[in-house]
């Protein structure tokens, strides 16, 4: 229970918010109390000095017991002495302590506005003032005020008491407020472990809130994006696995087919060169398959090398449209090729061979007899772009957002049979980027269609 994030974090804000608080509460404890005392004790000053002050104009019997009776209805007491000491008026009786603190006193050194003869009130009976009564300039006699240190110690028990009660009120608003702010923070904390929890036995499909917008909100929301998209993930792997299968079963059923054909049956010489040549299609067809996807799963797990150098891009197309030379004359389709001289590019020249040949092969697949396929090649301010644009069949709408798919081809029987395994723009595209880079097409069906592939200008300078 005590690893609960919320009980940790409440129990941390609590100290220091006690310790904190309970620093602040005592220095304004402190500073209050001393102002009290001081007032009490300036009070009683006060009083003495106004009862000498009256004395200095009136010093006589009447005057001196009119002081004494007014003090005696009051929670002071007044000692009114001649210059020696000797008591001639008194409001109460006579304590020792009053008696002890009169004789102390030095009588040729009190000021003319008086002094505080007695200030400890947490050991003393009573706190003290002297007045001194000087009339004409001669010292005539004193009054001394007391007052009973008790008063002190019940306004400091009231203020104590007042203190108490705000820091009860603080302590149980702080654990109120600590309370409602711990769970604040931690619900969605917990809402989001318990959200891993699930990712990790499996279970894709976390409902997590997303609309706070501080970082437990962004927190939320990456835990949601990848949910979302170790579910896409997820679909796409069993997806592909079923595209693989179906594409691995395929060419092995014909294999298996003419073989056993040619197993069983006497055929003639022509048919039995006709059946092999159809295995041995087959066979390459799918030595190929397997090939593209070792890629495509060494390029996943990032253990896809490539070296770059400093490429004339020029070259590297022309000698690529040169391979496949055979079949653009057999279809009697002609390539222009728009790219100035100077146009280096910083690339794998193997891998990036790869991506045009792929690009290259599905133009002058899906072109028709005598067209034009054209590769313009442009160096702008940040990319060079590779546009290869045919005037072929083109793509229907409804597959264009998933040609780069894996697996995926537009007319699935004809591009099996023309050696397509739907792998040649996922790979190239793959290639592209890990250069950086990025590839788009463009498409109308039967019209035509265009690859664009923009590297940025600094795959040049790397
Ligand atoms: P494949 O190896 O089967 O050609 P790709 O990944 O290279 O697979 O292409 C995916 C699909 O996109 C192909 O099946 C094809 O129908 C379509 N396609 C690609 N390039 C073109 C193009 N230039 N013209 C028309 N269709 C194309």
């Amino acid at each position: 229970m005590f690893n609960r994030l919320s009980l940790k974090m409440g129990a941390l804000f609590f100290v220091f918010i006690l310790i904190i608080g309970g620093l602040l509460y005592f220095i304004l404890y402190i500073n209050l109390a001393n102002e009290r005392i001081n007032e009490i004790i300036n009070n009683l000053l006060a009083r003495g000095n106004t009862h000498s002050d009256v004395l200095e104009d009136h010093f006589d019997e009447t005057t001196m017991n009119h002081v004494g009776l007014m003090e005696s209805a009051s929670d002071f007491v007044v000692i009114i002495t001649d210059v020696k000491g000797d008591i001639l008026v008194q409001s109460n009786p006579l304590e020792k302590e009053m008696e002890t603190v009169i004789k102390r006193t030095d009588y040729n050194q009190i000021p003319p506005e008086g002094v505080v003869i007695e200030d400890n009130w947490k050991e003393k009976q009573y706190i003290a003032t002297d007045s001194p009564i000087t009339i004409d300039g001669e010292h005539r006699g004193h009054v001394f005020m007391f007052a009973n240190s008790k008063q002190v110690r019940s306004i400091l028990d009231q203020l104590s008491n007042h203190f108490k009660f705000i820091g009860f009120i603080t302590v149980g608003i702080t654990i109120i407020t600590i309370f409602i702010l711990s769970r604040f923070i931690t619900s969605p904390v917990v809402k989001m472990k318990r959200a891993t929890e699930q990712l990790s036995i499996g279970n894709n499909q976390v409902e997590l809130h997303t609309e706070r917008n501080d970082e437990l909100g962004e927190l939320a929301k990456s835990i949601q994006s990848l949910s979302n998209d170790l579910d896409r993930l997820k679909n796409e792997r069993k997806e592909f696995l079923a595209s693989i299968s179906h594409e691995l079963r395929t060419p092995l059923t014909y294999i298996k087919g003419y073989a056993d054909i040619i197993h069983r049956r006497s055929l003639s010489e022509q048919e039995l060169i006709e059946y092999i040549e159809i295995i041995r299609e087959e066979t390459e067809q799918l030595s190929k398959l397997i090939k593209h996807l070792f890629e495509l799963a060494k390029m996943d797990q990032y253990s896809f090398v490539i070296n770059r150098e400093l490429v004339t891009l020029k070259t590297l197309i022309a000698s690529i449209i040169d391979l496949i030379q055979p079949v653009i004359q057999q279809k009697n389709i002609s390539v222009s090729l728009q790219c100035p001289y100077y146009i280096k590019a910083f690339v794998d020249p193997h891998r990036f061979q790869q991506v045009i040949l792929n690009i290259l092969d599905n133009a002058v697949k899906h072109s028709p007899k005598g067209s034009v396929i054209t590769i313009e090649v442009r160096e702008q301010r940040e990319f060079i772009t590779i546009t290869v644009l045919d005037h072929g069949e083109g793509i229907p709408k409804q597959d264009l957002p998933f040609v780069f798919d894996r697996l995926y081809r537009v007319d699935k029987s004809r591009s099996r049979k023309s050696g397509g395994s739907g792998l040649g723009l996922a790979i190239a595209r793959e290639i592209v980027e890990s250069h950086g880079g990025s590839m788009r097409i463009n498409s109308k069906f039967g019209e035509g269609t265009d690859v664009l592939i923009q590297l940025p200008i600094i795959s040049k300078k790397i």
